[in-house]
């Protein structure tokens, strides 16, 4: 069987975190796809039994290996108030300088000594 069941998270009694499927018969190995109030999702493989309820059985989980972690892309914040060079997008930016088309941007000092004419900040 390939599909997943939906499942709550649940905190067994042993402290550890497992799962509430609204099913009963479950087997150990089972898929299913836990899906938290605040809607984080992932896969996991039914471990154990732990308990079967009014039509819900609560199971002990494993994380499935092949579940990729979702790690956010780094965000890339230019921030104004940073030391970054405009021009050469190195450190210690501490002179004012107006590019060819007259935008305002923030250079060092290597860059500060290039004319206007070859600073690009658009
Ligand atoms: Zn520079």
């Amino acid at each position: 069987m390939s599909t997943t069941l939906a499942a709550t998270p649940a905190k067994l009694s042993d402290g550890t975190w497992g799962a509430r499927v609204s099913a009963l018969g479950l087997k150990i190995g089972t898929k299913v796809t836990i899906t938290t109030r605040a809607g984080k999702t992932w896969d996991a493989q039914i471990d154990r039994i732990v308990s079967e309820k009014d039509g819900v059985t609560t199971v002990a989980t494993r994380k499935l290996s092949t579940a990729s972690t979702y790690t956010p892309a780094p965000r890339y914040t230019p921030s104004t108030h940073s030391n970054t060079c405009d021009e050469c997008g190195r450190g210690g930016a501490t002179r004012t300088a107006y590019d060819s088309s007259g935008l305002e941007g923030r250079v060092c000092n290597g860059c500060a000594r290039e004319s206007s004419h070859t600073l690009s900040f658009a």
